[in-house]
């Protein structure tokens, strides 16, 4: 099976070509180009979340750990209401860390848990809802921002399945990569529900 590697270098290299692209046709600025390019990238590494002890898993719980950490720090070292804030120095690197472990656990449990490999995470669906979770997210970009992220977000997670397929001598990525009817059904309503959702804000600007 392709490794870390592999994917993590056809994913740049694929995203690099694809920026470039967009760049010299559609006239990409700076801001459209990087965040798509981050979006290609790590879309190379998303399908294997459902591989227990893998790089791209591990590397995505120490994120969600730091984004936690970021928060409880930005809530308890600012003036408010509740908890007597601002905490002194001491206990704001307290809960900071608390967080990060809290959050990090969570979330590699829920993945352990829920998630087989080459189950769901595999499914022809992810490109298109990584792509239009990354399009809600830069929403607030423009329209210009918010096509470059899609089209590099679906290519980037295409890039992994179709190394997983060509490996494994299967060469229909099409299919899907589960036998559960039911869920993949739920995923398939929730990729639809997220584009429609990124493409409302694309049409808006
Ligand atoms: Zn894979």
């Amino acid at each position: 099976m392709p490794n870390f590697d592999c994917h993590i270098s056809v994913a740049a290299l694929t995203s690099a070509v694809g920026v470039a692209a967009g760049a010299i046709l559609f006239d990409w600025d700076k801001t459209a180009s990087s965040l798509a390019f981050l979006a290609g990238l790590s879309g190379g590494l998303i399908p294997d979340l459902d591989c227990d002890q893998s790089k791209p898993r591990r590397m995505a719980g120490v994120f969600a750990g730091l984004g936690c950490a970021a928060m409880a720090v930005g809530f308890v070292s600012g003036h408010g209401q509740f908890l007597k804030r601002p905490w002194p120095p001491a206990e704001v690197a307290l809960a900071a860390a608390g967080s990060f472990f809290l959050c990090n656990t969570i979330f590699m449990e829920i993945l352990k848990k829920r998630t087989r490999h080459r189950g769901l995470f595999h499914s022809f669906a992810v490109p298109f809802l990584y792509g239009g979770l990354w399009s809600c997210l830069t929403a607030g970009q423009g329209g210009r921002t918010i096509m470059a992220v899609w089209f590099l977000s679906v290519l980037g997670v295409l890039t992994h399945l179709v190394l997983d397929a060509a490996k494994s001598f299967s060469f229909d990525p099409l299919k899907l990569a589960t036998s559960d009817l039911a869920a993949s059904t739920r995923l398939w309503i929730l990729t639809a529900l997220v584009n429609f959702l990124a493409f409302t804000r694309l049409f808006a600007f």
